[in-house]
């Protein structure tokens, strides 16, 4: 079996098309002379531009670098066989052209500069491996790159996957890009040759370097590219998921997902007979070991890591199984679900379903795709998300595209690229429809023309077909896959009811299709409820294949918090509704009758809740954009406890927000901490666990003047950070009086609000008033929050 290529397919859906035309717009806004910036640099060449790409791609603070430019190259590579638009296409070809013979340029000098290396490409120097391998490396040859063999992975992807896309359409591009990515493999080699300690380099992500080098041998056969392939082959790992142990806990996702999606590939690769004789005997009986392992971390990941979106992890790692609603909602809601581990979900999901054919694979393809992948992306301007928050009150946001440069981003552009590799598969007379998405596709090799208009919102897709040229050449038998969202189906072959046999997850049509025919498929999508297991009144909404979304307005639908390396997040705002409370007995048992139906032109489809507090419509969480929403919703009684605690709870949020006469939180150099006159020495802002702060360094101060107006006393609230409790520093009210401050012990939580009761003659006649926080022997607290509060 194998997937119809998608230069075939000519993607009509009008919300698929739009997404896939911005990535392409996007792709074709970047430039692969810039991202060669650094490599140019270190293979000692004059760069072609004055600078370098910023963000993730920096080389002046912790970076990233190459790694973008890899993603980007894949990424053309994959749109050059969506994209039907010649221009568009010969620009993208440019493009990877520029990159394979920028690549091979700095290539053959850096061989000449270091031939004890040839072959090494990159955009740092070594010595950022050799500190992964544990080597001692100077000051000033850190490269201050996290994750070096991750960046090279992609390189190394990027090059064999325009290697494939211009095979056959631009020879001397393909055939270079392979020559490259063979003599970066023969480096490779040699430096694993060398290797003190290969588990020590395993400890740092390395992306899919062991999918990447499988791939290298499968194309060039070349043993030394096997053994290189082997070093990144983490068997301890692969052993214990064999033998199914969770094992996942506490492990950053999107580190191990690729290491599975490498021992599926060489599960896959040594079924090749000429291939499988390099194996010797120890390594052929050791091979099922790798399949096992990635069918059980799929199963694992998918039936206790996973939400209804399709999507995992919470910070990026694997939290305890079943926890999902104590992550989303206790732990920290604003990082669940990072979208790279579900477009590498979906490339290992791919493989299990080649090897395996079970169904399953597809129906998790299905559901992730649409409510993780297409969800990711902004509808208006094609940039992507990194989290997916899952709670209720957040907005979605996404990266900047010329100065952040995400992981995210990086794979985004490569789903964004390929929309359409998973809509058919082929396997002898039979093309089986995987995803029912309106297009078009040639069939060549039957001469037939297959167009399918699937009319999402009432679940109908209708297939015709017409000859290319004469007569089809052979007969073509469609296998239409039969989803588990849908309660039944009709199937229709030119009008009468079609003869099929299910099998697989698919109905095979008996009777083949020739030329002028028509083949309908109706299906009966049915709402569902689901919860987590660790809470089962954490519940949301599916209709179909879409997970369903509560709008909440618009409220600061533009704010963002700092998250780890230049990163942003979603912000909750937690005065929105997150509870259903359901004014009715069993509303839970009869919840289908208490979703009604309604037209919005916005959107494919929606539903209004009923019998419940808030106003809520729900409609597909993938189309949701520039609203506040949530996914899961507490469902409670109203007369319940539970419910009128959760009432007080945002019944006192809400009194503290009206009391509330001025405040500071976006502690951001910028805007928020100028408009309040900020002024400092010897200080600094960051952000941490999610909120941005403001400290002075031993010696150092920072103030601020705030104005409000109050006839009465008032209070000065302090947030702080529990990890400060016993720091002091000074606090100057109006330059005059001084108060020592110490951070206190707080109740349980992250962080910590003192009070401070005010006489009204602190503020000014104008109703200004100023704040100066000043060290005293050693630095400051991080100062979380300034806020004015009514007494
Ligand atoms: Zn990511």
């Amino acid at each position: 079996m194998k997937s119809i290529q998608t230069n075939l397919i000519t993607i009509t859906d009008s919300y698929v098309k739009r997404a896939q035309d911005l990535l392409v717009q996007y792709l074709l806004s970047l430039k692969s002379e810039k991202f060669l910036f650094e490599v140019y640099k270190i293979a000692g060449l004059q760069p072609l531009t004055n600078e370098g790409y910023q963000g993730w791609e920096r080389s002046n603070e912790i970076n990233f670098r190459g790694h973008f430019f890899g993603h980007y190259m894949s990424a053309l590579a994959l749109a050059y066989h969506a994209e039907k638009r010649s221009p568009l296409k010969d620009q993208l070809i440019k493009e990877m052209q520029v990159a394979v013979a920028g690549l091979a340029q700095a290539q053959e000098n850096y061989a000449l500069n270091h031939p004890e290396s040839a072959g090494y490409i990159s955009a740092f120097r070594e010595s950022a491996l050799d500190e992964v391998e544990g080597k001692s490396v100077l000051p000033e040859d850190k490269e201050n790159v996290l994750v070096p063999w991750y960046n090279l992975h992609k390189i190394l992807a990027g090059l064999l996957d325009i290697y494939k896309s211009l095979k056959g359409i631009k020879e001397d591009t393909s055939q270079l890009a392979l020559e490259v990515a063979s003599q970066f493999g023969d480096y490779i080699y040699h430096r694993m040759m060398q290797l003190p300690d290969k588990k020590r380099m395993l400890q740092i992500e390395y992306g899919g370097m062991n999918d990447a080098l499988y791939h290298l041998f499968e194309l060039t056969k070349k043993k030394e590219h096997m053994i290189a392939a082997t070093y990144f082959d983490e068997d301890e790992l692969f052993e214990k998921l064999a033998n199914n142990e969770n094992i996942l806990p506490g492990r950053h996702a999107n580190t191990t997902i690729p290491k599975l999606i490498g021992a599926s590939k060489k599960y896959q690769v040594f079924q090749d007979s000429e291939l499988h004789s390099f194996l010797s005997d120890e390594e052929k009986e050791k091979r099922q070991t790798y399949f096992e392992a990635a069918k059980n971390f799929w199963e694992i990941v998918v039936n206790e890591h996973t939400y209804c979106t399709g999507g995992n992890s919470q910070s990026e790692h694997f939290q305890e199984p079943n926890s999902l609603y104590y992550d989303a909602e206790v732990r920290k809601g604003d990082c669940t679900c990072e979208t790279c581990n579900t477009h590498n979900m979906l490339k290992l999901t791919r493989n299990l379903y080649f090897l395996t054919k079970d169904p399953k694979y597809l129906d998790y393809y299905e559901r992730t795709y649409i409510n993780a992948i297409l969800a990711s992306q902004n509808p208006e301007n094609g940039m992507m998300m990194y989290f997916q928050p899952m709670g209720a009150g957040y907005n979605k946001v996404y990266n900047r595209p010329y100065d952040e440069f995400w992981c995210c981003t990086g794979t985004g552009v490569e789903s964004f690229a390929k929309l359409a590799d998973t809509y058919y598969f082929q396997e002898n007379d039979y093309v089986f429809v995987n995803l029912y998405f309106s297009n078009e596709v040639s069939l060549p090799d039957h001469n037939i023309h297959l167009v399918q208009d699937t009319d999402r919102k009432k679940s109908i897709a209708t297939f015709t077909t017409s000859t290319m040229s004469e007569e089809p050449s052979k007969p073509l038998y469609l296998a239409l896959k039969i989803p588990t969202w849908t309660d039944e189906f009709e199937l229709l072959h030119n009008g009468v009811l079609a003869d099929y046999e299910l099998k697989d997850g698919f109905a095979y049509l008996k009777r083949a299709v020739g030329k002028n025919e028509t083949v309908v498929i109706k299906f009966a999508p049915y709402l569902k409820l689901v919860s987590t297991k660790d809470n089962p009144n954490y519940v949301a909404f599916e209709y179909g294949p879409y997970v369903l979304a509560g709008g909440l307005g618009t409220q600061h639908i533009e704010t963002d918090n700092p998250n780890g390396i230049l990163v942003r997040v979603g912000t909750k705002e937690r005065l929105l509704p997150d509870t259903l409370m359901t004014t009715t007995d069993d509303w839970p048992v009869h919840f289908k009758d208490q979703m009604q139906p309604i037209e919005r032109e916005d959107k494919l489809i929606a539903f209004q809740v009923k019998n419940v507090k808030d106003n809520i419509i729900f409609s597909p969480y993938y189309e949701m954009h520039g609203e506040r929403y949530g996914i899961y919703f507490n469902l409670l009684e109203a007369d319940s406890k539970e419910a009128q605690d959760a009432i007080s709870q945002k019944e006192e949020w809400l009194r503290e927000k009206e009391r509330i006469l001025v405040e500071l939180h976006n502690f951001d150099d910028n805007n928020s901490e100028h408009a309040k006159k900020v002024d400092y020495q010897v200080s600094k802002v960051d952000a941490f666990w999610g909120r941005r702060y403001r400290k002075a360094f031993k010696d150092g101060w920072f103030s601020y003047e705030f104005r409000f107006q109050t006839n009465d006393d008032f209070y000065l609230q302090l947030d702080f950070h529990q990890k400060d409790v016993g720091k002091s520093m000074e606090l100057l009210l109006n330059d005059q009086e001084i108060r020592t401050i110490t951070v206190q012990e707080g109740p349980d939580g992250e962080f910590i609000s003192q009070k401070f009761l005010l006489d009204n003659t602190y503020l000014s006649y104008e109703g200004s008033m100023k704040l100066t926080f000043k060290s005293i022997e050693n630095e400051t607290p991080r100062v979380f929050g300034i806020t004015f509060l009514k007494s």
